[in-house]
């Protein structure tokens, strides 16, 4: 739980290749004042990204957890919020987000960690392997938002960040 000024941590999970370090670095980049420190990469597990001067008033660090299972199991004791993501193109890869879900739900079983289930690549269209209503669905079973987006030509990337900290907001007034 975020207490005082602690930071929260939003993790970004998901398969290889559905897009959490074109996202961590959209984050980064988009961030003024970014320099090398604050981006950080511990033992090649994770990528943290403290973004100094998000559209926020606190910072935020990001954290990428790669398919490893040391990284998963501490991301999902250690963040405040998660991004769940899959690959509009790789019907594997919405599968392995309803695992992680899953496993996600056990480590946290009070209803009120903020997750979003993001369904990127969606530029790829004629790739297509997971219908928009299938996602949708999805995330209604397990009780999360659901937004589409594209790393590659920035489209929403920011608005499933902002429906985090919406949701973070809610969360934190609610007490
Ligand atoms: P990660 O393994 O989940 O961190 O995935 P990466 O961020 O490394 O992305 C894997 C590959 O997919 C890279 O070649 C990215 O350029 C590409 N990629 C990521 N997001 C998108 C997207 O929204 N659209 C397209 N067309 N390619 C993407």
């Amino acid at each position: 739980e975020p207490t005082g000024g602690s930071p929260i941590r939003v993790v970004l999970l998901g398969a290889n290749g559905v897009g959490k370090k074109s996202f961590a670095s959209i984050f980064a980049g988009a961030s003024d004042g970014m320099d090398s420190e604050d981006c950080e990469l511990y033992g090649g597990e994770r990528m943290l990204v403290t973004m100094a001067a998000s559209p926020v008033d606190f910072p935020i660090p990001i954290t990428v957890a790669l398919e490893d299972e040391w990284a998963l199991e501490h991301s999902m004791q250690t963040g405040d919020a998660y991004l769940l993501l899959y690959s509009i193109t790789d019907r594997a890869s919405f599968l392995r987000a309803s695992e992680l879900r899953i496993t996600l739900r056990r480590h946290r079983p009070a209803q009120h960690t903020p997750i979003i289930l993001v369904g990127n690549k969606c530029d790829l269209v004629r790739c297509r392997e997971v219908s928009v209503s299938e996602g949708r669905a999805c995330a209604a079973v397990f009780d999360c938002k659901f937004i589409e987006t594209s790393a590659a030509m920035q489209h929403n990337v920011w608005e499933a960040f902002h429906g985090i900290v919406r949701q973070l907001r809610l969360r934190r007034d609610s007490k």
